[in-house]
């Protein structure tokens, strides 16, 4: 296709949002359209941290920035998607049309599959954050289903507001493909120590129970309380693309430069999944991964090389400290620590060939950012100096002499 004159963006998450100033800061001259039912763009990692604490930031820009780019934001839902035409139907009737479609459509928070699951509480768009902030403080009792990244940091939020929470999960110590099972051991041991009960059991019904709810659990038991949050994953938002006939595997199966099976339609962000080397990849799931997919498709719209594959990296926050990790943790090899767990504290996880596969770290920002550079870099590591705090990692990047 020759290069397109107008582009539209269907979703304004971290993804769609970031493929707009892309394609502004790689010179695209042509109509930007960003549709979504919310208008605005905003970001959803503050949902479970500092706005449901009360704050107000969401947004992913000022809104002068949408003026100076001359990116006109349609506030509207797309119900349908001609990629032959350029097409794009909104909710109201209207239509969008443009040479390049992107769609960025994020996903839906997974709903539990038990009866009762009407009454949860779920946690995907602000309009959810809101439902529960109202819902949080002394005096107030929340159960959480589901320990991962956000039913965790939605713990550590209420219980810092003062309400009462019980975290319920099938695993005993969830994330640890996420994080590796040291760190993960940590982090959910914080949950304790915080005044958070944590459960390993299985939720199979939810009943009213008095003016609140009951969680009934496998083994018999029960869990009163206010509010029930679901927080047990999402679901790749795919129905636009599907019904357009293009490829879906649990996900809009997209290349490196988001390209979908049709030449005029891309794809990115959380609703997205790589094919790479002839297998398709997991779905990302994190911000990082939305941005920069969302600039490797505005590379494609315009037919120039996206930048090059990054490690992946993600982050959580909770009870006042920042974990994140990079890289895969479930590579086979094996784990090296470094310090004890607490701030500083870093796991490594070492590929049988000797290269550093992955990394996780509680607060130990610059050298998380140099476990990142020596995964991209691919050399052997020297296990006996990642395990040495006096060791600055930075000092293994540069080349021996
Ligand atoms: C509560 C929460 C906390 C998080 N915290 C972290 C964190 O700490 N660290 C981290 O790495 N990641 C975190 N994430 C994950 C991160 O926010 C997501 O990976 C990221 O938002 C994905 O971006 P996206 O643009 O692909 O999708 P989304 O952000 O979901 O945006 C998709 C947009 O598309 C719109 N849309 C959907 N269908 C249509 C349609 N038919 N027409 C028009 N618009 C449509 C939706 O309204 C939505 O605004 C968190 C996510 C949540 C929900």
């Amino acid at each position: 296709m020759s290069q397109p004159r107008s582009a539209a963006i269907i979703g304004a998450g971290p993804a769609g949002f970031s493929a707009a100033a892309e394609l502004r800061r790689r010179g695209f001259p042509g109509r930007i359209q960003l549709l979504d039912p919310d208008g605005l763009p905003y970001d959803r990692p503050p949902l479970s941290k500092a706005y449901l604490a009360g704050g107000s930031a969401t947004a992913l820009a000022e809104d002068s920035w949408y003026q100076a780019n001359a990116v006109e934001v349609v506030s509207g839902t797309a119900v349908q998607l001609h990629p032959d035409s350029g097409t794009v139907v909104l909710a109201g009737g209207e239509e969008i049309q443009a040479d390049a479609v992107l769609l960025a459509t994020g996903g839906t928070a997974r709903t539990l599959p038990v009866p009762g699951a009407e009454f949860l509480h779920a946690l995907r768009t602000r309009a959810d954050a809101d439902a529960l902030r109202g819902r949080l403080g002394a005096g107030k009792r929340l159960a959480i289903i589901g320990a991962g990244l956000i039913g965790a940091e939605v713990a550590a939020t209420a219980a810092a507001a003062g309400t009462a929470v019980v975290l319920i999960d099938p695993v005993p110590v969830p994330l640890v493909p996420a994080m590796g099972p040291e760190a993960a051991a940590y982090l959910h041991s914080l949950h304790a120590r915080n005044g958070v009960e944590t459960l390993t059991a299985l939720p199979v019904d939810v009943v009213p129970d008095g003016a609140g709810l009951a969680v009934l659990l496998e083994d018999g038991s029960a869990v009163a309380a206010d509010t029930v949050l679901a927080a047990v994953g999402m679901v790749p938002d795919t129905a636009l693309a599907e019904a357009a006939g293009l490829e879906v595997d649990d996900g809009i199966v997209v290349d490196s430069a988001g390209r979908t099976s049709h030449p005029r339609a891309y794809a990115a962000g959380d609703a997205v999944r790589l094919r790479s080397g002839g297998h398709l990849e997991r779905r990302a799931e994190h911000w990082d991964a939305a941005v920069r997919s969302g600039q490797a498709a505005a590379a494609g719209i315009l037919g120039q090389e996206p930048p090059e594959a990054a490690v992946p990296w993600f982050w959580t926050d909770r009870y006042g400290i920042h974990a994140e990790a990079v890289g895969s943790m479930t590579r086979s090899g094996s784990s090296v620590e470094r310090g004890l767990p607490g701030p500083g504290y870093m796991v490594f996880r070492v590929s049988e060939d000797g290269t550093l596969a992955g990394a996780a770290g509680i607060d130990a920002g610059n050298s998380m950012r140099a476990a990142r550079r020596l995964i991209a870099l691919g050399k052997p590591v020297d296990a006996a100096a990642l395990a040495d705090p006096k060791v600055d990692l930075r000092r293994l990047l540069r080349p021996r002499p």
